[in-house]
């Protein structure tokens, strides 16, 4: 049978591992932690899943946690009035919620690797504690038929060549800060159902608000976006949780008082419940080049990193994953060469590039068709719905998202 080794245990290679192991193939996976040092360590995302990603973990009987994990049926968006907040707390402009036809769900990282790696493990599966260098990979390009890299926005991403023309930006866009905790409070807009809200405020950055399953059962994330050198990028060097807290909610009492008001007792649900930090937006060549000639392929994050902006890194973790699997089985027992491995990325980078097209969109002060969409979305339910579930297919901001023309016919075509 062929041997493959995949290099880091996250959404995409422990799906991959897991999925080839389910076809019979002898599959190595390498991690830097142990499912216990995940599982105790620190969060690593707000990993809101929806639809079509979460069907291809059901596809492999991997959706452990789905019965236990809140169900998010919406997708919601306030804005703030520009500049309200210079004489108090901010007004909010616009407020509406879209009802997703499939629901997305959160399963804190750190539940969902630690237990899929054991999974691994226990199906037999071969599981190398090791942090893989390049020196590594040499190697063992000569002795695996293929060696895929799925180690996320880590040192090993050295080895493929950032793609110029696929990344407009070349330096971060957003500060990131991000707290679990327990105790919000239920939101008042709609206490009857879950969903994603996504707080934008002009000029200075955004406020996303989720439930999610993590390790003490349910809780709910605050997750800070803050254009940098603005008034939310503030949380370079803060060591402290209950300081990273503290000034998540100033923040959110002057910019989003609406979602403050639901926070009055929160604490964090345990002392690795903080994130802060930043990264640039990066598609990479798929080809991994070792001094010794082997070649590796690149997965999900390692080739394609967009901004968490748009919560779309783990979906599209989930579909390269799926789509690398099908590829896989497809090339049977022939030769994983390198025309294969471009095809392999070319086949999953027409699904990435409408992702990636949207978020560098998103994070761009938005143009005025697409305030005048966010604006008419709270008279007009199908457009609140159209928008929330793109977010599970975002090919569809093709038809009505970019081209001021297109923008109004759609809502033209509503009224
Ligand atoms: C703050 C934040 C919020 C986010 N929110 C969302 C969201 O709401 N929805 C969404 O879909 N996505 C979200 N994302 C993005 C999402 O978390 C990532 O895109 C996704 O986890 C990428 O999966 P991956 O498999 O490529 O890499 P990762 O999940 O990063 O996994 C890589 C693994 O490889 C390991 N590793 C690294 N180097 C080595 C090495 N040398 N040897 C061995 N192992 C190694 C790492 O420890 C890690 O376990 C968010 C990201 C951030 C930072």
């Amino acid at each position: 049978m062929r041997k493959i080794l995949v290099v880091g245990a996250g959404q995409s290679g422990l799906q991959l591992a897991l999925g080839l192991q389910s076809h019979g193939y002898e599959v190595t996976l390498m991690s830097n932690r142990t499912a216990d040092e995940i599982r105790s360590g620190r969060v690593m995302s707000t990993q809101c899943m929806f639809h079509t990603a979460l069907q291809h973990e059901r596809d492999l009987q991997l959706n452990f946690w789905e019965s236990q994990a809140p169900k998010i049926e919406g997708l919601g968006v306030s804005v703030a009035a520009p500049g309200s907040w210079a004489e108090g707390p901010a007004a909010r402009a616009i407020d509406w919620v879209g009802r997703l036809d499939g629901s997305a769900q959160s399963v804190d990282q750190r539940v969902k690797m630690a237990g899929w790696m054991e999974t691994f493990a226990q199906r037999g599966g071969q599981l190398v504690i090791h942090g893989a260098a390049v020196s590594d990979l040499d190697y063992f390009s000569r002795t695996y038929d293929l060696v895929l890299v799925s180690a996320g926005k880590g040192e090993l991403v050295s080895m493929f060549g950032r793609d110029a023309s696929r990344s407009p930006y070349s330096e971060p866009q957003r500060a990131l800060a991000v707290s679990y905790v327990h105790g919000l409070g239920p939101r008042p807009e709609h206490p009857d159902y879950d969903a994603v809200r996504c707080n934008l405020v002009p000029g200075v950055g955004e406020l996303f608000v989720m439930p999610t399953l993590t390790t003490s059962g349910r809780a709910d994330i605050l997750f800070w976006e803050g254009i940098p050198g603005g008034p939310l990028d503030v949380f370079n060097g803060v060591k402290d949780p209950a300081e990273h807290l503290s000034l998540t909610l100033e923040l959110m009492e002057r910019y989003t008082p609406w979602e403050y008001a639901r926070a009055a007792k929160v604490e964090l649900t345990d002392a690795g419940g903080t994130l802060a930090g930043r990264y640039a937006p990066t598609v990479r060549n798929p080809i991994g080049r070792l001094p010794g000639g082997g070649l590796v392929l690149g997965v999900a994050d390692v080739v394609v990193a967009n901004d968490p902006i748009t919560g779309q890194g783990s979906n599209s973790a989930s579909k390269c994953a799926a789509s690398y699997l099908a590829s896989i089985l497809e090339r049977g027992e022939k030769e994983f060469d390198e025309e294969w491995m471009q095809g392999t990325f070319d086949r999953y980078w027409d699904t990435a590039q409408h992702v990636t097209k949207w978020t560098n969109a998103m994070l761009a002060p938005p143009p005025e068709h697409i305030l005048n969409l966010i604006g008419a979305a709270g008279q007009l339910q199908p457009a609140a719905d159209r928008f929330a579930n793109a977010f599970n297919d975002p090919s569809d901001f093709e038809n009505f998202f970019y081209e001021p023309e297109k923008t109004a016919a759609y809502l033209a075509s509503l009224s």
